[in-house]
């Protein structure tokens, strides 16, 4: 009976899935930092490790958890960065292969794709992927080879049907990805709704402690595209750093516990600053004035997740009025930490950027909420003084 039990996500990332050391019996396992492991005398590689670059250890700890968390059969693979993870997507395609990505998207990615994706030969196509309409009119049977799309989608929080996209990029012959870093695995799972790799930055509410940069895939099939991903991994010498994975596996032990906190705090937020005079509008798929509401209701589960937008009554300098005078928020970009974070969206993505002008995103932390809305209410008045 005992040993047919299966525990819960929660509980078994709280024991980052309850591994001990084999030789110590330390509760935490060692951090494997070996660059080179020792060759058998009759010149095998018997515990399968060979050199530092291609495999770790303690890389594979932490990718366990995150496998178990995304439900993939094929496993996970850590990259050096969210960045690394997602372009190593597009490097396993051929050139002259049609992809299609979200038009509102992170805007490092997109410009990736549409510089260097686009110089690797790729032909890349935005479409506006909450419209599954527009989504099947982008796909060209035969000649796209991977739907990219992220949900919700930075910094508007738009909707993508996973399920839908899925049946579309499926019938024309391609692969969906999904980078779901901001709902997280708390919030949706992408391989269970049809998606065939998943991708997190895992310097975001993963490691959530805003002290790590890194970036991981999981897939559902171990396919010929997902060992060229792992060849890429290899050759480009793009695996996390074995520091880096044991701060996101101790991150992860509290992941449960910490999303869970956020989500509701930004749903309070949401829903207050939804009346707040001083704002005009406020993008939270938790609201059921979004959008993408029913999608998100439908796909989402546990809630819709820390990250929020609202746009400031008065226009752009009311906005950077608004982020000048917080002063529980903190004043940066990056988003799922512990603290929460303020941006003024626009600056830093640049000329080009869909984000409007007076828009603020919101990354909500652990703080108490009653003071993050305290700050928000104060700053809002201050820059309209
Ligand atoms: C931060 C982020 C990335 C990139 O991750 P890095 O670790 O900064 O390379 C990709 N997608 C989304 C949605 C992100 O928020």
């Amino acid at each position: 009976m005992a040993e047919s039990r299966t525990w819960s996500k929660a509980s078994m990332t709280a024991q980052a899935l309850g591994r001990i050391d084999p030789v110590t019996r330390a509760i935490v396992p060692p951090i494997h930092v070996a660059s080179t492991y020792i060759r058998d005398p009759d010149n095998a590689y018997s515990s399968g490790f060979i050199y530092g670059r291609p495999d770790n250890a303690t890389i594979r700890d932490t990718e366990a958890v995150i496998a178990m968390l995304e439900e993939a059969q094929a496993g996970a693979l850590l990259f050096s960065s969210g960045m690394a993870a997602a372009t190593a997507c597009f490097m396993a395609l051929e050139p002259g292969d049609h992809v299609v990505a979200s038009a509102v998207m992170y805007w490092a990615l997109r410009n990736w794709l549409v510089t260097e994706g686009a110089r690797w030969g790729l032909e890349v196509e935005l479409a506006e992927t909450d419209d599954l309409a527009k989504l099947r009119a982008a796909v060209r049977p035969g000649r796209t080879k991977l739907v990219w799309v992220e949900t919700p989608s930075n910094p508007l929080w738009t909707i993508t049907d996973i399920a839908g996209a899925a049946e579309i990029a499926h019938a024309a012959g391609a692969r969906l990805a999904v980078d779901s870093t901001c709902a997280s695995p708390f919030h949706t799972r992408p391989l269970a709704l049809g998606a065939d790799i998943v991708m997190h930055a895992a310097t975001k509410i993963l490691n959530g402690h805003s002290d790590v940069i890194a970036g991981v895939l999981a897939a559902r099939e171990r396919d010929a595209y997902w060992e060229r991903i792992g060849r890429i991994r290899s050759g480009s010498g793009a695996i996390l750093g074995p520091f880096e994975a044991y701060l996101l596996n101790r991150g992860l032990k509290t992941f449960f516990v910490r999303a869970a906190a956020q989500a509701r705090s930004a749903a309070t937020l949401a829903e207050r600053l939804s009346h707040h005079p001083l704002v005009a509008r406020v993008l939270y798929p938790g609201l059921p004035q979004h959008p993408g509401h029913d999608v998100a209701a439908r796909q989402m589960e546990n809630g819709f997740g820390f990250m929020l937008s609202v746009q400031v009554k008065g226009g752009e300098q009311a906005a950077i009025g608004t982020a000048a005078n917080i002063r529980l928020w903190k004043r940066a970009t990056s988003l799922g930490g512990v603290e929460s974070l303020i941006e003024h969206r626009a600056s830093i993505e640049g000329p080009g950027t869909p984000c409007p002008p007076d828009l603020l995103r919101l990354s909500t932390g652990i703080e108490d909420p009653g003071d993050l809305y305290a700050d928000l209410d104060e700053a809002l008045s201050a820059a309209h003084r």
